[in-house]
């Protein structure tokens, strides 16, 4: 199934709309009825000058209101993807510099043709990167860490007009990319690359919670990706994405027959390639084609990090409510990450265990359950990830992240009065 053209809804022209931008899940109507889409840096500058709140907009992936203007504040939405930037790649160096409204299907593709690879991908290429490492984006793997850690330097327009780079190494970058649209327009990010590289993808059918050795599980690929329908104490599929030329080696499950999409029913052909057949990094490690319908397109998503050496007491304590989970999912994704050092990072500090949720698409239902999940995985300090649907107070998440104070700071230095912030960002940093 390709991809409909109301996948890209928050991302009209630059006429005002008749109706409110929404995000791609259409679950969030912006509180604004125009989305500006600036041609040049000057016109981008003029038009921050000009209003007195903004916020950018990404390729709009995310499920709450993390990119939207508050309500009632005469606030300017703002995509670049109409900056131009485009992918710079430096060969050399082994980098590359991207353009604010980048996506990564636009990135993969011009650095494989240059011989170069990212260390990971989320899910789906569909997503912008400025958008994804802001809201600390990730994809699997015990060793790989969140896509925000391939970032060396990120150049910001902020509040004053200022353009303002932060590199690696340097005071306040650790805060400067999981910023959540807080400190300005993202214009550019450079990256690290990498050599190019094969991946094979193998799908394994049932294995059992029971007896299950998690960590050995989630080491026996580059990137391990566990679906669970919360029926039974049973994942129901194993995802194992393998760097060429190394095998897979899985005695805990058996290899399927037919390709498979994570979601029961959905069509296997907007995924990318298994059966072991090898394929470049970037056709490989997202679940989706890009082109293609992601996920179902019809869903909520809530996702909830915490330390991984909690995965087995964690799963243990959502089976004890799979009653009540399973009637409002599709499928619940379990994956790793590593630990990483960006201070609003969900695996910020530590080895993570992501628990994944794709819901059906009926908030009213949905709701009561995430609030649900969230009480039982607060015990072992679970992170949500910013650009999903969650529950918790967010002028409590700070307290979740032990360098907030420090995030705080950054955001008042670059934007002292609070241009870029909208409510969520204003319960983070206490203001
Ligand atoms: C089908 C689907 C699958 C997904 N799979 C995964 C997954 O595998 N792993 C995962 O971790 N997440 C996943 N997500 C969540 C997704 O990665 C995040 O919501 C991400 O933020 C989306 O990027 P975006 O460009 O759409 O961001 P948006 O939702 O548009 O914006 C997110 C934030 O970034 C800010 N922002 C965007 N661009 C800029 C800029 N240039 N300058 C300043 N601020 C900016 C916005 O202000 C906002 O705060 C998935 C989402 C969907 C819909």
């Amino acid at each position: 199934m390709h991809e409909r053209a109301a996948t890209d809804p928050a991302v009209p022209s630059a006429a005002p709309a008749a109706a409110a931008p929404v995000n791609w899940a259409g679950n969030i109507a912006f509180s604004t009825d125009r989305l500006h889409r600036p041609g040049s840096l000057g016109e981008l500058r003029a038009l921050v000058a000009a209003s007195p709140h903004v916020r950018v907009l990404g390729s709009g992936h995310s499920f709450n209101r993390i990119a939207d203007v508050d309500a009632g504040r005469d606030g300017a939405l703002v995509s670049l993807a109409g900056l131009g930037g485009g992918v710079d790649v430096d060969t050399r160096a082994r980098t590359v510099r991207v353009g604010g409204g980048v996506r990564y299907a636009e990135l993969a593709a011009a650095l494989d043709a240059r011989g170069l690879a990212l260390p990971n991908m989320a899910s789906l290429p569909h997503i912008s990167v400025a958008g994804s490492v802001a809201t600390g984006t990730h994809g699997s793997g015990n060793a790989n860490r969140s896509l925000a850690e391939a970032v060396r330097a990120v150049e910001i327009l902020t509040a004053s007009g200022d353009v303002v780079t932060l590199s690696r190494g340097e005071t306040g970058f650790e805060g400067a990319v999981v910023a959540l649209g807080a400190l300005g327009a993202v214009l550019s990010l450079t990256l690290d690359a990498e050599p190019s590289y094969g991946v094979t993808q193998h799908v394994f059918g049932e294995l059992p919670f029971r007896g299950l050795d998690f960590d050995a599980v989630t080491s026996a690929a580059y990137s391990v990706s566990l679906f669970t329908d919360w029926r039974g104490p049973r994942f129901v599929q194993v995802w194992a994405k393998q760097r060429t030329p190394e095998p897979v080696g899985f005695p805990w499950a058996a290899p399927v027959a037919e390709a498979r999409h994570p979601v029961p029913g959905m069509p296997a052909e907007n995924c990318t390639e298994q059966g072991g057949v090898p394929g470049p990094w970037h056709e490989r490690l997202p679940h989706f084609r890009a082109g293609f319908v992601p996920s179902s397109g019809d869903e909520l998503q809530s996702e909830y990090l915490l330390p991984r050496e909690c995965a087995g007491a964690a799963l243990a304590a959502l089976d004890a409510v799979r009653d009540r989970i399973a009637p409002v999912l599709q499928v619940c994704e379990v994956r790793t990450v590593a630990a990483d050092t960006q201070w609003l990072s969900p695996a910020y500090g530590r080895d993570t265990v992501a628990f994944h949720f794709t819901w059906v698409a009926e908030t009213r239902r949905v709701l009561p359950v995430v609030s649900l999940v969230e009480d039982r995985l607060a015990q072992f300090g679970a992170r949500p990830h910013w650009g999903k649907v969650f529950t918790a107070d967010p002028a409590r998440l700070a307290e979740r992240y032990p360098r907030s104070p420090q995030f705080a700071a950054l955001v008042r230095r670059l934007d002292p009065t609070g241009k870029f912030a909208n409510a969520l960002v204003r319960a983070v940093v206490g203001a």
